[in-house]
């Protein structure tokens, strides 16, 4: 039995993007947001309060994006805006140390046993380029590995068969990044011994850094076991390579010490961003002191920001992880999704859909297959995400706002009560009957 809904409204957000589009490339400021892999116009949101969203046309969402990860604490979260607002009649940069960088390294490094020193950044992709180029400097090295489904930012060395939106718009790599960039960059199968084998053979000595997110959750979520973890741990420490864990959106999101604890390994250089400046633009990367003294002014890797540890978004930062480091507050957020992909699985069960919910800490992903398992991005049908263009537009109609693409992972941020996920998973479950009827 199905319930059929009518669409919603998107009027004003159609305006909206009529408009953009005369401003922006393609109407956005960041190609996922376009709504190109499902239905209908990109939302125009107005205002978030706790696990809810509305857009312009005054529809409301319960929310399962989370502005793509940061929002942990969900919207307008009481102590970080507070936070906020009182550092916001202090003055909004000062380009000059303040004491609340030391603040949020101290709260950081204190949970954080994986790094002994940190720079702030201002996003996960300058994060990310500034851990590559320190592993170089290092290691007098100029290769870099990355994973075929693996997403780390849009600097020109991993702009090599990246994921997210560029899978989502069939293109393998991005125009305007010199070929003699990409020849610098390998890119190999993700849970592949003999590839990693292949790749240190083939380029012996010239590795410089194996980067891989802490667990993969750009192109959907494929989750790694853990000795494969662990070899490839011993694969780089073995060639005098350095091992790059991307925890941009694992760290803070599995604990304070991310993928990396889950994985039981110590990488060499983690890089971090989303949930870090609690909703506000901060990414970070960190190591030990002897690769950190590598870095400008002690050192000859020179790396600089303008609006780096700006204070605004230090003090999000800290009233967010202030938050995150209470006893308990991971295990009950774990506990929560795990109920909620439970029920969805009875569900998927009972009505012998081909649908496999892939979840880790609080991070889901619904994958349109009957495989056991998914661990590399070959293992993706692309004709599977017809079904999930399909249920994005029934939730939508339902009021349950996810990722505009089938390759993007939902989130539940502590904000989500019982009475939001109840009621999601019954237009959830709404939604699925529908897209199989
Ligand atoms: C989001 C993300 C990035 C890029 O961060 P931005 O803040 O968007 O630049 C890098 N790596 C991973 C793993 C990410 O999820």
């Amino acid at each position: 039995m199905t319930t059929t809904v009518s669409d919603i409204s998107r009027e004003k957000s159609a305006e909206l993007f009529e408009k953009a589009k005369q401003y922006f490339p393609g109407g956005v400021n960041s190609p996922v947001r376009a709504f190109k892999s499902v239905y209908g116009t990109p939302l125009f949101i107005e205002r978030g309060d706790k696990a809810r969203l509305w857009d312009a046309d005054g529809n409301e969402f319960i929310d399962y994006c989370c502005s793509w990860g940061p929002l942990i604490l969900g919207h307008n979260n009481e102590e970080i805006r507070e936070a906020v607002q009182n550092q916001l009649g202090k003055g909004l940069s000062f380009g000059a140390p303040t004491a609340l960088e030391n603040d949020l390294a101290e709260l950081i490094l204190k949970n954080n046993s994986k790094i002994e020193k940190i720079r702030f950044v201002s996003s996960g992709t300058e994060a990310v380029m500034s851990a590559i180029r320190l592993a170089r400097g290092y290691t007098k090295r100029d290769k870099i590995v990355k994973f075929e489904g693996c997403y780390h930012g849009h600097s020109d060395s991993l702009l090599v068969k990246a994921g997210s939106g560029l899978v989502t718009f069939g293109e393998t790599s991005s125009a305007g990044v010199p070929k003699a960039f990409a020849d610098e960059t390998i890119v190999i199968a993700l849970n592949d011994k003999e590839a990693l084998e292949q790749v240190f053979k083939d380029f012996k000595d010239q590795i410089a850094a194996v980067i891989i997110e802490g667990v993969p959750a750009n192109n959907g979520l494929l989750i790694q076991d853990k000795d494969y973890i662990q070899f490839l741990r011993e694969i780089t420490k073995q060639n005098g390579s350095l091992l790059i864990f991307d925890e941009v959106i694992t760290g803070f999101r599995l604990g304070f010490e991310g993928a990396s604890k889950y994985y039981d390994i110590q990488p060499d250089i983690l890089t971090y961003g989303k949930i870090i400046g609690g909703g506000m633009p901060v990414g970070a990367y960190g190591a030990s002191r002897e690769l950190m003294s590598c870095i400008s002014p002690d050192g000859a890797v020179y790396q600089a920001g303008t609006l780096a540890g700006n204070p605004v978004a230090m003090a999000a930062g800290i009233a967010a992880l202030s938050i995150l480091a209470k006893e308990g507050f991971y295990e009950k957020l774990e506990q929560t999704t795990g109920a909620f992909v439970d029920e969805l699985r009875s569900f998927i069960a009972e009505r012998n859909y081909q649908i496999k919910i892939f979840t880790i800490g609080s991070i889901f992903w619904f994958a349109f297959t009957d495989q056991e398992k998914i661990q590399r991005a070959d293992q993706i049908d692309p004709a599977s995400m017809e079904f999930y263009k399909k249920m994005h537009r029934e939730l939508l109609n339902r009021g349950i706002y996810f990722g505009p693409s089938g390759y993007e992972v939902g989130f539940i941020s502590a904000a989500h009560t019982q009475e939001d996920l109840t009621h999601t998973l019954l237009m959830i479950k709404e939604s699925i009957d529908v897209v199989y009827q």
